[in-house]
């Protein structure tokens, strides 16, 4: 294969979430202002910033404000500005309006927004400004200078290889992209991540990371939606599909143009193996509240994605030496706002002011680097996890221990009955299944409009992978899935992925069947499965989805 090219660069962003854009926007900002030449290099492995961004998403617009306060006149794409809150407790067939709901719930002053287009919007931002935007290019490997532990860049991987490994007519070798900064912004399980948590040690000495899966549908509702004329324009649910021992609720906002953004969120802490969150979701929608709102409507998007739920005990060490680690990648989001696009944001914008510390010193160790936790634990970002520190945990308790543990942190400001309360690694949580137990009934009356299977999910989230490519989902040992795991669990992996990847063939001996080319990037496998026997590596780049609404 041919020799790979370096492109040296001063600092690389890696991952096209709101937090690197946001902190790449910021370090132009503040380079410009201060003279300094710094060139700045992101990469993204969708094939266009915004396609691999889904989120549910209510924003609180402060971050951004404090990155462009004109963000507004300067065309930010907002759905809705107005937030009006509902709260229910859904039974299989009722509701219950709750009569009081938590400060920290109210979404007043926050924005209803499309992830895919505000990282669009903000890419174009960014491009406008000089910073040099490589979509389509996957990191898949970390370089690390002659010492063996100072980050100096990411390899990006290679193109045109077919699935033996062996290059084709299309070939184009990766680019070793260097930096004296690297920023790691690959969202939740980032792959990268995972090495240098390996190599550099940055996870220990932290509750394990915890993770939850949303899946998530644009709809559009017909001009005479009752819905569309009422005032509430957030709707957040909890109970049914998932009772009260599994973590989780329903979300709906409505957005602009008939269209309201659906989703489901399901810890993934759950201990239930039968459990399919797909099938949760079909069940949401099929909810008299849900189903009466969503009536003669039409399914435009799809995807899903996981978020990274542990907060505050779980955030890794955020520097190494040339390296930082920002947004979902550090564990920020704030699971008790169901909200991290605005943390994300800012450990995006600290990094940025770190690293203009780290020029004007001419030293990019960890001698100054260290400076961006400190800016993290001393900003806003930490107040709001620091509330909310054991709040995934109180979740995570069964029926009504749940309600007394929030309510015991609502009162004390976060401490609770317990404090640090123990979290448990999701790939440790499930049950053994007695024998002979089987899967529940799937849904079976999809109409293919509202009501879609996970097939015309996968089109509707747009993904598209090159077939002849090494398959990018590493299952360690076959004999696991074919043995232990269909004995103990009845292969998990063929319901908790929402992507219809794995599927258990039984006819003429038992088989695993990958349909990696399904795949929506979400990494609920490597996450959820129970022997921690699945790797998701990063495809081609610019394979995966391709979401612009959601
Ligand atoms: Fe998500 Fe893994 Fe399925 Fe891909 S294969 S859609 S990452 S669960």
């Amino acid at each position: 294969m041919s020799e790979r090219e370096e492109m040296p660069l001063d600092v690389l962003f890696v991952g096209g979430g709101p937090a690197n854009l946001a902190g790449a926007i910021h370090l132009k900002q503040l380079s410009q202002a201060k003279g300094l030449e710094i060139e700045i290099g992101l990469i993204e492995k969708g094939d266009t910033i915004g396609s691999h961004s889904l989120s549910g998403a209510i924003m609180d617009p402060k971050a951004l404000q404090e990155l462009m306060p004109d963000y507004e006149a300067r065309g930010c794409p907002v759905e809705r500005s107005e937030c009006r809150d509902a709260f229910y407790y859904l039974t299989p067939g009722g509701k219950l309006a709750m009569p009081y709901t938590p400060s920290y719930m109210h979404n007043a002053g926050c924005k209803i927004i499309s992830l895919s287009k505000l990282t669009r919007w903000l890419g174009e931002v960014a491009e406008e400004l000089g910073i040099m935007i490589f979509p389509g290019f996957a990191g898949t490997e970390v370089l690390y200078g002659a010492d063996g532990k100072t980050v100096v860049g990411v390899a990006t991987g290679d193109k045109g290889v077919d699935k033996d490994g062996k290059p084709k007519g299309t070939f184009e070798p990766g680019v070793n992209l260097t930096a004296r900064v690297t920023v790691f912004g690959e969202g939740p399980k980032g792959s990268l991540m995972r090495e240098v948590g390996k190599k550099l040690g940055i996870f220990e000495n932290r509750m394990p990371q915890v993770f939850e899966t949303a899946i998530k549908e644009v709809i559009e509702l017909p001009g005479d939606s009752a819905f569309l004329s009422s005032p509430t324009t957030v709707v957040h649910t909890f109970g049914h599909p998932l009772g009260l021992s599994t973590k989780g609720g329903g979300f709906l906002y409505k957005m602009k143009d008939n269209r309201i953004a659906l989703g489901l969120v399901v810890g993934l802490d759950y201990d239930n193996a039968l459990l399919e969150p797909y099938e949760a979701f079909v069940q949401y929608k099929r909810h008299p509240l849900i189903a009466e709102i969503i009536k003669g409507g039409k399914v435009l998007q799809q995807g899903a994605k996981t978020l990274s739920a542990g907060g505050y005990y779980t955030m890794p060490q955020l520097y190494a030496d040339g390296a930082l680690f920002v947004g979902d990648s550090a564990s920020m989001l704030n699971i008790q706002r169901l909200k991290g696009v605005h943390t994300a944001m800012k450990s995006g914008m600290l990094a940025a002011e770190t690293i203009v510390e780290a020029f004007e010193a001419d030293d990019c160790t960890s001698n100054v680097l260290k400076n961006y936790e400190a800016k993290v634990k001393s900003s806003w970002i930490n107040d709001e996890l620091y509330l909310a520190r054991n709040f995934t945990q109180a979740l995570g308790k069964k029926g009504v221990g749940m309600f007394i543990h929030v309510g015991a942190q609502y009162v004390t400001r976060g401490r609770g009955i317990i404090d640090p309360m123990a979290i448990e690694k999701d790939s440790f949580t499930l049950k053994e299944l007695k024998p002979g137990v089987a899967a529940p009934e799937k849904e079976k009356s999809y109409d293919g409009e509202l009501y879609v299977d996970k097939l015309t999910g996968v089109y509707l989230s747009g993904t598209r992978h090159e077939e002849d490519q090494p398959c990018h989902l590493q299952v360690l040992d076959m004999d696991i899935c074919l043995n232990a795991c269909f004995k103990t669990y009845r292969n998990p992996c063929t319901r908790f992925c929402p992507g219809q990847v794995y599927e258990m063939e039984e006819e003429g001996g038992l088989r695993l069947k990958l349909n990696p080319s399904n795949c929506l990037h979400c990494k609920t496998c490597e996450i959820k499965d129970p022997y921690e026997n699945i790797i998701w590596t990063c495809p081609e780049g610019g394979g995966g989805p391709n979401y612009s609404i959601v």
